[in-house]
């Protein structure tokens, strides 16, 4: 590991300040920046301990439930108000990474994850996220776990957090404080596109800190899944995950929500599918139009075609037991 000067902030402002510097990076719980570091990823020139900032409450707010950045991933999936209100955030945090790792990572870091193309986290291949300009390995690699959605000619890698799943299904919104004051980003605007700066994951700009993530009173949650496929039943990212949400009238949907992991270099939303699903009724046959809007789009690398049609039974799956009412998929 390289030389790196260590602070440890004291507020919110005095993170802010130092965060600014040249090669400044927060560190949270650091069970990923740490394993970046590791293997050269990141060279800080300085680490900035948040841990002891004031960002640990889940509060009820007046527009929903407000959780601080640093509130841990196991404190998020237990606490009641997320269990039986937004029950997919929920379990999709319960499915992702170990019992310690979430009991250590953070809301604030988990969102900023970097992907886990292999490629990325190897040297011996060119990668346009690690080594801007100078090539992507996985466009004529193995490319199994990569994007049918977003992808430019510069990376094709996918975003990796389940949690970021729900979040865009939610309409979450994202509290970030910085240089320049403080703003609050809509979740599904939050993350990027790789476009032609791959390196960049997240429209976050130089200093900035998350403060929290704002979930909106949302009745549609109340009957929502996680379903996550992945290579081995545990301890694994997803090849593909859907959050889904129906809340029915009578036999009608009134509202449905969609979103997948796995999907592109952010947590991609159905907003069309989710528009066909309302009205309709809760059918097989409805459901698999949805799957079919909502993979139609979709452009398959050389060898990621399976996705596809795993994508659009996991929706059809999703959406049956959401419209029952929810549970485990
Ligand atoms: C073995 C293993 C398996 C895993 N499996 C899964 C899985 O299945 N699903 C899944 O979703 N995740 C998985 N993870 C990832 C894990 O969830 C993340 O590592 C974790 O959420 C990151 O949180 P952290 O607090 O440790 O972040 P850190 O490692 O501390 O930071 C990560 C990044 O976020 C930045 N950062 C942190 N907090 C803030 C803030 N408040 N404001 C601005 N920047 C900030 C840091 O600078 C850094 O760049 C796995 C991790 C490991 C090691
Ligand atoms: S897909 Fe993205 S992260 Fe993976 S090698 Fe290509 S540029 Fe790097």
């Amino acid at each position: 590991m390289k030389n790196f000067a260590y602070v440890r902030a004291s507020s919110v402002k005095e993170a802010v300040q130092q965060g600014s510097n040249p090669g400044a990076l927060f560190i949270a719980g650091g069970t990923n920046l740490v394993d970046r570091m590791k293997v050269f990823l990141d060279e800080p020139a300085q680490l900035i301990d948040i841990t002891r900032l004031e960002m640990t409450q889940i509060e009820q707010t007046g527009a929903g439930l407000r959780i601080g950045a640093l509130v841990s991933n196991t404190a998020v999936a237990d606490h009641p108000d997320v269990r039986r209100n937004y029950p997919m955030l929920s379990r999709a945090i319960l499915l992702g990474a170990s019992q310690q790792i979430r009991n250590v990572a953070t809301v604030g870091g988990n969102l900023l994850q970097r992907t886990r193309c292999p490629y990325y986290y190897d040297n011996a291949f060119a990668c346009n996220k690690r080594v801007p300009g100078s090539g992507c390995a996985a466009l004529t690699g193995i490319n199994r776990i990569h994007a049918l959605f977003g992808a430019s000619d510069q990376c094709i890698a996918v975003h990796p957090s389940d949690m970021c799943v729900p979040l865009a299904a939610l309409d979450a919104i994202v509290e970030v404080e910085g240089p320049q004051g403080k703003r609050q980003i809509p979740f599904t605007e939050f993350h990027r596109l790789p476009g032609d700066t791959p390196q960049r994951d997240s429209n976050l700009e130089p200093g900035e800190l998350i403060t929290a993530v704002v979930l909106p009173p949302a009745s549609f949650a109340k009957s929502s899944v996680y379903l996550k496929l992945r290579d081995r039943a545990s301890y694994a990212f997803a090849l593909v995950s859907v959050a889904a949400a129906v809340e029915m009238a009578g036999n009608q949907i009134k509202t449905a929500r969609l979103a997948m992991g796995g999907m592109a270099h952010k947590p991609w939303r159905f907003v069309e599918a989710e528009t066909f699903l309302s009205g309709k009724s809760a059918t097989a046959e409805t459901f698999q139009q949805a799957a079919k809007i909502a993979l139609q789009g979709a452009k398959p690398l050389a060898h990621n075609s399976f996705k596809v049609e795993l994508a659009q039974r996991a929706i059809r799956r999703a959406l049956a037991v959401s419209a029952k009412g929810g549970g485990v998929a």
